[in-house]
């Protein structure tokens, strides 16, 4: 049988042929396609300012330094995500700030996040995992009674939305990924949503070395920007993937249905909350009933390989890897980000999946489990 990976990004023929087009056309690096996937993009955002990028990470740095970020500041974050999330605002040379996660969503509890804020908090950063938003009322109530900027780290949320509205149609700075694995891509890059003229064109300059170019055909800079355009042939990508997202997403909805009709309800795994309306499904993540089994997460996962399955983990709570016990972080800071992180698995969901594969890995999960019980 096939090997079924986790992810796999579905690029058509009418992409690759337009990818051909402008590695042919003489401008390969930012120009025609990445303003025309900002435009578009902006479009599907309500109209709202889009800048492209290189990265989500590049986006988050860039949102970081629009809302003021600076030494000394506090971000408030999740301890359950791509590290990125909290990298960037310790590369901003600010202290990321963990509370717990919500062991239902598996996204930061909003009443942990505001007990954390203090006078230092410049940023709540809120991430949402597999796709599934946070509460977008009551975060910006939060933010709206007690100062801070918002970052939402929607790296994952292309295609979702909340009570009707797309994520990054509306809010403060949005950061999204277009990854290989999220749910539309560029291959690398990703874009930065604002929401006024002013640090739009800020983002503008941090993007690329602060320049601006002079009508005297001359240039002027006045901020140490980055470098984090993305290039045309990446755009151009973008552009094909664009056009699919609807049709992805409901894909992914139909198999996530799927999973949940066909998963074994005994098998004591710990299913994701079943939200059709907003999440745009792009992870499916059961946790492991680990203590009752024989073998270890590392052989769930070689099981499954030698059965053909692709499986992932994301992620590992951040708060105990090495940098951030460093920074004062010790295990059982955050039991349900701890709980979720050492036992969550991500199986195969991609729009090209069909149903009889998502039967294989449930028949493939049954069977793992019930032959290792302890
Ligand atoms: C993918 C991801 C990022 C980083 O996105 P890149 O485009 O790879 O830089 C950040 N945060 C979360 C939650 C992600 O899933």
């Amino acid at each position: 049988m096939d090997y079924l990976p986790f992810t796999r990004p579905s690029i058509d023929e009418e992409t690759i042929a337009g990818v051909a087009e402008v590695l042919r056309s003489g401008w390969i690096t930012s120009g025609p396609c990445v303003k025309q996937l900002e435009q578009e993009l902006s479009q599907y955002f309500g109209g709202r300012p889009v800048r492209a990028m290189s990265s989500a990470t590049g986006a988050l740095e860039i949102a970081l330094a629009l809302a003021g970020v600076q030494a000394g500041d506090e971000v408030i974050t999740t301890p359950l995500s791509w590290v990125a999330t909290a990298n960037v605002i310790v590369r901003a040379g600010a202290r990321p700030v963990f509370v717990d996660v919500d062991a239902i969503t598996r996204n930061i509890d909003l009443e942990r996040m505001e007990a954390a804020i203090t006078p230092r908090t410049r940023a709540l950063l809120p991430v949402d995992m597999a796709g599934l938003p946070v509460d977008r009322d009551r975060l910006y109530d939060i933010a709206r009674r007690r100062g801070p900027r918002v970052i939402e780290d929607a790296a994952q949320s292309m295609g979702a939305s909340w009570g009707g509205r797309r994520i990054g149609s509306f809010g403060d700075l949005v950061a999204i990924s277009f990854h290989a694995n999220k749910n539309i891509t560029t291959a690398e890059g990703g874009c930065l949503v604002t929401s006024d003229a002013a640090e739009t064109d800020l983002c503008t300059r941090l993007r690329l070395q602060g320049v601006v170019r002079l009508p005297d055909g001359g240039q002027e800079v006045d901020v140490a920007g980055g470098k984090h355009n993305l290039t045309d042939v990446a755009a151009r990508i973008g552009l094909g993937q664009l056009k699919q997202l609807e049709a992805f997403t409901a894909r992914r909805r139909l198999l996530v249905q799927r999973y949940f009709e066909r998963f074994d309800a005994d098998s004591g795994c710990e299913l994701p909350l079943a939200d059709y309306a907003n999440c745009n499904w792009h992870m499916f993540q059961v946790l492991l009933p680990l203590d009752r089994m024989r073998i270890d997460r590392g052989g769930f996962i070689q099981a499954m390989h030698q059965r053909g399955i692709g499986v992932g983990v994301h992620y590992p709570a951040m708060h105990l890897f090495k940098l951030y016990r460093r920074l004062g972080y010790n295990p059982g800071d955050f039991p349900q980000a701890e709980r979720i992180g050492g036992t969550t698995v991500t199986l195969p969901l991609f729009p090209a999946m069909t149903e009889a594969d998502v039967d294989r890995v449930c028949a493939a999960v049954a069977e793992i489990i019930r032959d290792n019980k302890s």
